[in-house]
């Protein structure tokens, strides 16, 4: 494929997902984290101060606007803090709804009470992920800073909640990072909600950021072909309405100055194409591609797939994803249940025994 084809699908690529970040806040500042904690090796905020805020909800009526005209359907809301840190999040998710659109966040779980996430449930979020890093609370409070006693069981028992109340129309999601410190954690999180009727755990790799790009620890880097990156392509709103092509941006985007364009000014997809043109042709862009390992994390050669106590998991390079086994499979041997996840089959299984009942 040539680079002009390669950039030709890119533009006319369909953008179904938003994300919105509409808070730069967060309850902890984690040490891993490269935005609140020492992450990254600047001052991620001090350098970008015009995103040090929380929008309006005037200012997310109008991005939505944009969002629902321009074909987009969903919003994630995972900001570069914690999402329930604005002080509106019950209206910001009413609103996204009131627009037709499905919504997901990531969160850290530690501000969320029972009744809270009955709240955000009843509001219709459709996806949430919790970061879960471990059940042991000595671990965990090193791992998220500060945390209370009361923020680790809100965090541990969010998951349960989320599923208790939002039943089969959301899907929960616990995340782990992979803490080089505590290399046993995931087990233990593994082994807790084992029955509890999540949809998934993923174990991600541990990365640095800097200005240089981003680096996740202990993976090789594959050779480089500009326009190949698969994280490239869903708008990302900052705080101030810049909009940013891909997570790897938030580190480097200040470089490009008055050339990146602000959903303010912009159509989302005016302000795709500026970015596209950016990808693709400017030097800053292209020599900070090359250095970002988010490149070599998607284009991520098929996982490895196997059985792993009761759950089906399927592994790459900077991720592994784990998936319960229903309890009327878990009596086969583990090849025959390898065989049918590899084959497809275990979903159709599953409508089977549904429209059986
Ligand atoms: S390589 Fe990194 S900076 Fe470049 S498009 Fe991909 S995610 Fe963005």
């Amino acid at each position: 494929m040539t680079q002009e084809a390669i950039f030709k699908a890119i533009r006319e690529r369909e953008m179904k997902v938003l994300n919105i970040q509409v808070t730069s806040s967060c309850n902890y500042a984690c040490g891993m984290c490269p935005f609140h904690g020492d992450g990254y090796s600047g001052e991620y905020f001090d350098e970008r101060p015009t995103i040090r805020r929380d929008m309006s909800l005037d200012e997310i009526k109008l991005i939505l606007e944009k969002a629902s005209m321009e074909g987009f359907e969903w919003i994630d809301l995972t900001p570069n803090g914690e999402f329930f840190t604005h002080k509106q999040w019950y209206q910001i998710l009413s609103l996204i709804k009131e627009f037709g659109l499905k919504v997901m966040i990531t969160s850290n779980g530690g501000l969320l009470g029972e009744e809270d996430i009955k709240r955000a449930c009843e509001a219709g979020v459709d996806h949430i992920v919790i970061s879960v890093d471990s059940l042991n609370y000595e671990s965990y409070k090193k791992i998220r800073k500060p945390a209370t006693k009361l923020a680790f069981e809100r965090a541990i028992h969010a998951p349960l909640y989320f599923k208790k109340y939002g039943g089969d129309s959301i899907y929960v999601q616990i995340q782990i990072t992979e803490q080089p410190e505590f290399p046993h954690e995931a087990l233990g999180v593994l082994n807790f909600y084992k029955d509890k009727g999540l949809n998934q755990i993923s174990l991600k790799k541990m990365f640095v950021t800097g200005e240089d790009g981003i680096g996740h620890i202990g993976v090789e880097k594959l050779e480089y072909t500009h326009g190949k990156c698969k994280a490239y392509g869903s708008p990302i709103v900052m705080t101030d309405g810049t909009v940013l092509p891909c997570c790897g941006a938030f580190y480097f985007y200040p470089k490009l100055g008055e050339k990146i364009p602000n959903i303010f000014n912009h159509t989302i997809f005016e302000s795709a194409r500026i970015l596209d043109d950016l990808y693709e042709r400017d030097s800053l862009f292209v020599s900070y591609c090359r250095n970002c390992s988010l490149y070599d994390s998607s284009r991520k050669a098929a996982p490895v797939k196997f059985i792993f106590g009761d759950y089906y998991a399927e592994q790459t390079l900077f991720e592994t994803r784990y998936f319960i086994l229903p309890k009327y499979l878990r009596f086969l041997p583990s090849l025959a249940i390898l065989w049918i996840y590899k084959k497809g089959y275990a979903r159709k299984i599953k409508q089977w025994l549904v429209a059986a009942q």
